[in-house]
């Protein structure tokens, strides 16, 4: 035998169950989001690297050591996709979606890739669902997108949920906070874990996620973004809650609430599951009102949010498995007879039937077994006299003209 390939690392196969529980994963997300107003996109799974350098931001984890990133000719450097954002606004700009009603809402369900040390729940090639709403920087708009996504967990059965939330502001906002608290770490440096200290300049807000304890004890005491939103800012915050409590969606705010993206503004949200373990991140996502006009479109608004799709089913029980339902099973006594019993399965299926025929070369016998195995409601045998067709609920047999088979069984099914 020659040397056995496997998948990569990171990556996996899905298959049987976890195929089902991905189909109904996509459907309950679809009845959810379409009834919305969210109408499905597709971008590729390559993109210019420059449009998640800009877009993701060149601090982020994600495009200083988690891309996928190769040559492709003549100078042009491409990238795997990462995440889903930088690309759906790149496709609004590139199809001029900021003149059709605005927000324009958009949802979807592709993979992702990302160079990160694979364990339960992370994984180099992933799947996330998202949906993206640009063009309003309403808050009706933020409200409105958390509690799709807090009514899609909840129709999977995710168990152990917490929503977190918290508004960043605007730019200028963050823009002086930001030298506050670089200032506070700064006054502290001595404490803080070496990570910390060398991005107190390139991404100080991720000190709040630090589990180093001197680098915690450091941040209990600095200074809060929340406290220092200006007044739009905050009204567009209580706005925000004010419409969820509305809606009956519990959340907590946590000021210290930080995500991996540089491009947020405003509101910004994550829900965890405690019964994921360390991979606790179901979903996040946040408004980003700069992103667009950063990637080179016009000035406009935008929220979104994804979720971990491996994680959304991880944290929800398995949901009961049928499979699918057959109608008719078409068995036959001998080689010859094998083109008849072909035709007659191709025309059930024509006719809307869920019909198998045998496949491998059984004896009848074992054609029978597999038959009962796949709960067939209607077994038909070709066989010396003619067609014997079998209600398998009743146990009624009789031979019938195999033109009628059909007559027979679609009253019944
Ligand atoms: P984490 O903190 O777990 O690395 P993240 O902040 O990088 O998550 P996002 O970029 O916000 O995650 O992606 C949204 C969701 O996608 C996460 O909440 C998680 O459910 C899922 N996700 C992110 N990275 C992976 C991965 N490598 N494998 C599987 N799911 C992932
Ligand atoms: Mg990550």
């Amino acid at each position: 035998m020659s040397e056995k390939i496997q998948a990569p690392r990171g990556t996996f196969d899905v298959l049987g169950d976890d195929a089902l529980a991905r189909d109904r994963l996509v459907e309950v997300a679809r009845g959810i989001l379409e009834p919305a107003g969210y109408a499905r996109i597709e971008t590729p799974a390559f993109e210019s690297t420059a449009l998640f350098a800009r877009g993701v931001g060149e601090s982020t984890d994600i495009v200083q050591k988690e891309m996928y990133t190769f040559e492709a000719g003549e100078g042009e450097s491409l990238t795997l996709r990462p995440e889903g954002t930088a690309p759906v606004c790149r496709a609004y700009i590139e199809h001029g979606m900021h003149k059709l009603p605005q927000p324009v809402k958009l949802w979807y369900l592709s993979s992702y890739f990302r160079r990160e040390r694979p364990q339960k729940g992370r994984y180099r090639q992933f799947w996330q669902l998202g949906i993206e709403a640009i063009g309003s920087d309403d808050p009706a708009v933020d409200a409105e997108a958390i509690v799709l996504l807090s009514e899609i967990l909840e129709t999977l059965g995710a168990r152990g949920l917490r929503l977190r939330l918290s508004s960043l502001g605007t730019p200028a906002t963050r823009a002086e906070y930001r030298d506050r608290l670089v200032a506070h770490l700064r006054a502290n440096e001595d404490r803080l874990s070496q990570e910390v200290r060398d991005r107190i300049e390139l991404n100080p807000l991720r000190a709040f996620d630090a589990d180093h304890p001197g680098t915690r004890e450091v941040m209990a005491s600095a200074p809060l973004l929340l406290d220092a939103l200006d007044e739009e800012d905050l009204t567009h915050f209580e706005q925000v809650k004010a419409m969820l409590d509305g809606a009956g969606v519990v959340y907590e705010v946590d000021p210290t609430l930080v995500r991996g993206l540089d491009y947020y503004t405003r509101t910004l949200f994550e829900f965890t599951s405690d019964a994921l373990g360390a991979q606790s991140g179901v979903a996040g996502g946040g408004r980003y009102d700069g992103l667009v006009e950063l990637i080179g479109g016009p000035a406009v608004p935008g929220v979104g949010w994804a979720a971990g799709v491996e994680r959304m089913l991880l944290a929800s029980p398995p949901p009961p498995v049928a499979p699918p339902p057959v109608d008719l099973y078409v068995a036959y006594a001998k080689p010859e007879l094998r083109a008849d019993a072909f035709k007659l399965a191709a025309d059930a299926r024509r006719a809307g039937h869920a019909a198998r025929l045998e496949l491998a070369g059984r004896s009848l016998k074992g054609q029978l077994k597999q038959a009962d195995r796949m709960d067939a409601r209607y077994v038909a045998i070709f066989g010396e006299e003619g067609v014997s067709l079998k209600d398998m609920e009743s146990g009624e047999q009789k031979i019938v003209e195999a033109e009628t088979v059909m007559h027979h069984i679609r009253g019944a099914l």
